[in-house]
């Protein structure tokens, strides 16, 4: 698949592009377009059912794809991967920064949230040594890091990493609860997991069962707790 920039047009087969519409597909299914795009997103999606799209409208369905999916459009100038996705990512920082203070390794590990080949896998958060870009890596998967997200809120996908269309949707969707509330996204994971999203232990007292997660790491993350 190729895009012209130029001209705007896409040169691509028929399977090509019908990925790239199932793909612009989900990425509308799961609230990743934005909102001034969303309908014509949406009126190529449909269009493509009744009739062939144009090599024009075959560009727009990858340009908008690429976009939602907060990754580069190939052919654009390079630093475009540096699009500012998610939104809010600095009460992650926030949040991260707090942990440092008591712990020298602070993350969240997300447990069974990926979408994986015969069972769901994690996803791991953690900040990056320098402290100003977070990892995000599937720590059952090689290579494990899947991408990074910096402190201005650019989702940047790792050369060569191995997650697929749908894996980097789900991810985008999770980065995004997790950056607009990071404490009512962690105690909603911990919930659905009954595990700890800090510390991945087994949530038993009661009271942690409620929270969503266990008081040490309230206390070491700065949230409520009781
Ligand atoms: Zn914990």
């Amino acid at each position: 698949m190729q895009l012209n920039h130029k001209t705007k047009t896409a040169d691509c087969t028929p399977a090509e592009l019908a990925e790239g519409v199932e793909a612009l597909r989900q990425c509308s299914l799961n609230n990743l377009i934005k909102a001034k795009s969303m309908s014509f997103a949406n009126d190529l999606v449909v269009k493509s059912v009744k009739y062939n799209l144009s090599p024009k409208q075959a560009y727009w369905v990858f340009v908008l794809m690429y976009e939602a999916m907060g990754v580069a459009v190939p052919g654009k100038e390079k630093g475009d991967n540096g699009k500012r996705v998610i939104e809010d990512i600095g009460n992650v920082f926030a949040m991260f920064v707090e942990a440092g203070k008591s712990l020298k390794k602070p993350g969240v590990l997300f447990p069974d949230v990926l979408p994986g080949g015969h069972s769901s896998l994690d996803v791991k958060v953690y900040p990056g040594y320098k402290g100003d870009s977070l990892n995000v890596i599937v720590p059952s998967q090689y290579p494990s890091k899947v991408a990074w997200v910096d402190s201005n809120g650019s989702l940047n996908w790792k050369y060569g990493n191995k997650a697929t269309t749908e894996q980097k949707q789900v991810l985008t969707a999770l980065l995004k609860e997790f950056a607009a509330d990071p404490t009512t996204t962690v105690a909603k994971y911990g919930k659905l997991a009954n595990r700890c999203c800090f510390c991945n232990k087994g949530l038993t007292d009661p009271k942690s069962v409620d929270a969503g997660y266990g008081p040490t790491c309230a206390g070491n993350y700065g949230l409520p707790w009781g």
